[in-house]
Order: C-alpha cells, then structure tokens, then sequence
C-alpha cells in the first residue's frame, strides 16, 4: 500500500499589474461592506508614520539641548514633557483602536462576508463539489477569505506607515548632515536588497516544503481524528502512516540544509553591512561632530536613525512580500464569488404531483472519467404509485435520485414532472414537492425536532415531529430519550448530546419525509443500515403511510424483498433499464431480477439454516 495524499503544487506567477488589480479590488470589495474601512487603515497608516519619524525629531532637539552651553532644565523638562504627552496619546488612540474600533469593524466585516459566500455556496452546483480545483478553491475562500480582507487593508496602512517614517527620518538626517543622510540610504538600499534576497530565499523553502508538510499534517490527523482511530488499532496502517511522516521529515531536514547552506552566507553579509554600517555612520558622525559640522543632537539622532531604518526596510519588505500571496488568495475568492450556477431555475410553480416522466435521458458526470453513467433511461411514476429502482452496485440508481432533484441537468433527454420539463420550474419550489432520504444523509448538530424538520421548529411542529418519528418507528427509542424532541443530536456543542447508531440515525433521516406534506417520495437505500426484522417494519410502515395519504414513492433497495411491495420494478445495468415489470412478472421472465432475487432468497436461507 503506497500513501500519496494528493500533493502537487502548482507553481503560479502573477504579473505585477494582475497582484495590483486583485489587491485593489480585495480593497473595493472591503469598502462595499464597510465603507470606513480602508480609509481607517490608511489613516492609522499616516498617524504612525508620523509618529514613528517624530523620535528622530524628539533625540535631535533633546541632545542639542543637553549640549547647549546654557543648559536650561525647564526646556528639557519641557521636551520631555511634551515627548511623554505625545506618545501617551498616540499609545492610547493605539490601544483604542486595535482592541476595540478595528475589533468591531473587523468582525462586522468578517460576519458580512462569511453570509455572502454561504450565499453562494449554495448556489453553487452539485459537480462543483466532484471538480478539485473549484472545491480546493471553494474550501480555501471559505477558510480565508475574511482574514486575507483584512490582512490586505492592514498592510497597505502598515506600508504607508513605513514609507512615511523611512522618508521622514532620511529628510530629517539630510537637514543634519546630508553626508550621514547619504551613507544612512546607501546602507538602506543594500540592506533592503539583502533582505529581498533573504525573504525570497525563504519563500522558496516554505513552499518547497508544503507538499512535505502536508503529508505531516495528514499522518497527524489521522492519529488525532476519532474516524481513523479504529482503523488504525486493528490494523498495521500506523506502519505506513509512520513511515510516511519519517520520509517527510527527512526531505524536510534535507531541504532546511540545503537553503540554510545559502541563506547563512546572506545572514553573514547582513551582519556585515550592520556592523560596518553602524561603524561607517558612527565614524563619520563622529568626525562631523569633533569638526563642529553637527551638534551633539545630531550625532544621537544619526545612531538611532540607523536601528529605525533597519527595522522600517525589514518590515517593510516582509509586507511588500506578501502581495502577491494575497493576490492569490483574493483571486480565489473572487472567482468564487463570481461562479454562475449552471444549474438555473425557472420560474414556472409547479401543481400538484401526477405524473414524473424520464425521456430518453443520458448523463455523464462532468468531471473525472466523464463515462456514460445513464444512457436513454425512460421511465414513468404515477401519482400514488410505489416504484423500486434495483440493480448491482454502480448501476446508476443514485444518479437518476440526483437528476430527478436537479442536482445534476440531464446531459441528453429531459425530465419532465406532469409533462413539462423540469428546467422551467422554480427550483426551489420544484424541490420542496419532493421528499429525498439519501443514501448519504446528513444528521446536523441540533436537536431532534430540528433535524426532523430540516429547518427552524417551533413548539407548534411538536405533535407533527413526534408522529413523523413514530411513522418511521423510531418512537421506541424516542420515549427512552428524557428530552424527548428536544434532545440534542451529536455531541458536538454539548456534552449531554446524544450519538445515534446507524439505524437510528436513518430512521430521524426518514422521518423527515413525514413531517412535510411532500407529493412525492424518493429514498435511496433507506433501510440499509438496518437488520431485516426493523427494515420489515419501517418499509411497511413508509409504503402504509404513503399510501393513505396517496403520496407517491419512488426507492432504491438493495433488498429485493422490499421490492415486492413496489407496484413497478426497474431493473438497472450499467446505466440502462433492462427489465421492467411487476415482482411476479420479472420473476416469471426469469431474467437477472429473478436471478439476483433467486441468489438473495438463497443467501437468507442459508442464514437461517446455520
Ligand atoms: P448506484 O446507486 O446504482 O450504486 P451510482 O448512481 O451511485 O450507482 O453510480 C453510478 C456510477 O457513477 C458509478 O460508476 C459511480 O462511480 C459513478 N459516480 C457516482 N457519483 C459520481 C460523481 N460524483 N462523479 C463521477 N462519477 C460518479
């Protein structure tokens, strides 16, 4: 057994234009939801540029007066004075501003965009979740879209910020001595292009090393996640698991020598251009100074320029480098936000169930393989009648369920509900007439009531809940629950939830269908995690009910002993219909029905008699 968690990584390079344009519009976008915003980050930007270049101005006017022969302490005093004042305020406005304004702001924006993209998400077709890249995509703006908004208007105000104080503290030196000015920015241009060359360096290793890391992060929640946990006790998988992190790891030391072999000549250079640009800037300061070219003030401010610029290029470099990673992100977002549907809605209300109708229909799967899974299916379900899809694994039974809910258009043929196409109904209204139980149903986080209305509940809905429960016989356990409908499912959000079996759960997943007045019944596999006795039962009880209230219902059943209940069978092979007929008339025809029936009947007797 090979582990190769999927692990290719696509080099993409963005056009300088492109990174400014997607930026831009990450901006435009912000300013949508809260129009303040950028202007806020872009002022903050400009207040702490300035401050940042008034502690040049502060040590220049402070040293001076300390080396002035008349030394006055009130002026001193003064300047202190006015230098604490300053920065009190500066830091209060800071504190106001990062732990409450921008924390508000920061969440109103976060909550404006996640409801958005939930919009959207569903909107969004069914095939996209079969399509990698669109679901990578999908995963990835849901996932990062907030933080990236933020993270964009945050380091356009930061890059403002930087800009300003290395302007401000290169002008103020220039005005000094333009001498030190001159060696401050020469010292300035090299370290920003050894940092460059750093930081790029640096960027390559990371990414280099996502694929390794993510094999790490994979064997790690394989161990931490509960879904592997009985996998990895009762087999050897932790072998392979072990040694799949044991070879990340080693591609991942390999890879930390070979880029800390350069980048430790690049540290080296940069150490050199600190001390020698330090010592340059100190020299020549002092040389000025003992000429009488500066005062004292300016010496001190020249030393304290230097550590200011240093720190200012450095940051500023780090925040350059992000752009282009931001721009990815954003383009993802935004293509996300900009997908159209292909599944679109009509605008037609459709009446009351008589008749669905398959004509001639074909249908691939648009990604992957893009095999024939269906090909010319037709078929027709009656109002009131009960019908059994059958057929070996594979068959294509599922896929007609999803066709048949518009969760996938027909690639040819059309499907038509009382004789017209279903294209032309308003979707959300041509899917509310019908009640689905799918094979892979979901049980959400909530309470019973909740799950069994699949949406809100009110006290109003407990009579209609506890019948629908009842109907689907999961009323035996629902009166061992001391909550009754208001149990909480799964654990998720308080400990006290409860964690229904597989069986159980199926039967709150069917119990859906009976708490809404639904015209027509589809239910793939609904019985299927449970044992033939309860099964006996809950089809019975699903065919009665249905039949009382005239409801039509169309199964899937891998059973064949459920199907004789179905007034109709369809017998599925590679995507073709290729018996049709009632129970006693396929087994009469003796062809595969008969045969797969024979083959099951045998199976249970076998049971029976060991
Ligand atoms: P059945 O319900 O009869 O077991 P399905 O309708 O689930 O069969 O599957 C029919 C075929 O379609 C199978 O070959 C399956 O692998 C393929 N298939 C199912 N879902 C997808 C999908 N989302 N993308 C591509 N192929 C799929």
């Amino acid at each position: 057994m090979k582990f190769s968690p999927k692990s290719k990584e696509k080099k993409i390079r963005q056009k300088p234009g492109q990174i400014l344009r997607n930026n831009w519009r990450m901006i435009r976008a912000v300013a949508k939801y809260i129009p303040q915003y950028p202007f806020l980050m872009i002022l903050e930007g400009l207040i702490w540029g300035a401050l940042n270049s008034a502690s040049a101005l502060f040590t220049i006017r402070l040293f001076n007066q300390l080396d002035d022969p008349k030394l006055q302490f009130g002026n001193i005093a003064l300047t202190i004075g006015v230098m604490a004042l300053f920065y009190l305020c500066a830091y209060i406005f800071d504190a106001w501003y990062w732990q409450y304004y921008n924390t508000t702001l920061f969440q109103k924006l976060q909550y404006n965009m996640q409801r958005e993209m939930y919009e959207k998400a569903l909107s969004v077709d069914l095939a996209c979740y079969d399509d990698p890249e669109f679901y990578n995509d999908y995963v990835f703006a849901m996932d990062q879209a907030r933080n990236k908004a933020w993270e964009v208007t945050e380091n356009i105000g930061k890059i403002i910020n930087r800009l300003i104080a290395t302007a401000a503290v290169l002008g103020a030196m220039a005005t000094i001595s333009p001498a030190v000015a001159i060696l401050l920015a020469v010292y300035a241009a090299l370290n920003f292009i050894l940092r460059n060359v750093s930081n790029k360096l640096s960027y390559k290793k990371t990414v280099e090393q996502k694929p390794m890391h993510r094999k790490n992060s994979y064997v790690n929640r394989q161990f931490h996640l509960a879904d592997a946990a009985k996998e990895l006790r009762i087999s050897k998988v932790s072998t392979n698991l072990t040694s799949l992190y044991d070879d990340s790891v080693d591609e991942i030391v390999k890879s930390d020598i070979r880029y800390g072999k350069k980048l430790i000549w690049i540290d080296m250079a940069w150490s050199l251009l600190e001390v020698g640009g330090l010592m340059g800037i100190l020299s020549l300061s002092l040389v000025q100074l003992v000429n009488g070219d500066i005062q004292m003030g300016g010496f001190a401010a020249a030393v304290t320029a230097m550590w200011n610029v240093s720190w200012t290029l450095s940051n500023l470099i780090e925040r350059f480098q992000k752009f282009p990673e931001q721009s990815l992100y954003i383009e993802k977002y935004l293509k996300f936000l900009s997908w159209e549907p292909t599944i679109k809605s009509g605008d037609r209300i459709p009446d009351r169930f008589e008749s669905l109708t398959f004509h001639n229909v074909s249908f691939a799967y648009p990604f992957g393989e893009q095999k024939t899974v269906l090909s010319n299916v037709n078929l027709t379900v009656r109002c009131g009648e009960r019908i059994a899809l059958v057929g070996y694994n594979g068959a294509g039974k599922t896929t007609l369920t999803k066709l048949l809910m518009r969760l996938y258009d027909p690639t040819e043929g059309e499907i038509l509900y009382n004789g017209i196409n279903i294209r032309e109904f308003d979707l959300t209204a041509y899917r509310q007439k019908i009640g689905t139980v799918f094979q892979d149903f979901k049980i959400f986080a909530a309470t019973i009531g909740e799950n069994v209305m699949n949406g809100p509940y009110s006290d109003a809905d407990r009579e209609t809940v506890t019948k629908a429960l009842q109907m689907a016989t999961f009323g035996d356990k629902l009166n061992e629950l001391p909550n009754g409908v208001d149990t909480q499912l799964t654990k998720e959000f308080c400990k006290e939830g409860v964690n229904l079996s597989g069986g159980e759960s199926q039967k709150v997943a069917i119990a859906r269908i009976f708490a809404r007045k639904y015209e027509l019944i589809v239910m793939d596999e609904p019985s299927s995690a449970l044992d033939p006795m309860a099964e006996y039962q809950l089809n019975h009880s699903i065919l009665d009910s249905a039949n009382k209230d005239g409801r039509t219902v169309v199964f899937i059943s891998h059973r064949l002993s459920t199907t004789r209940m179905a007034d109709r069978i369809y017998m599925f092979a590679n995507g073709s219909i290729i018996e049709e007929g009632s129970h006693d008339a396929l087994m009469q025809l003796g062809g595969e029905y008969a045969e797969m029936f024979n083959l099951q009947a045998e199976k249970y007797r076998d049971k029976q008699t060991t």
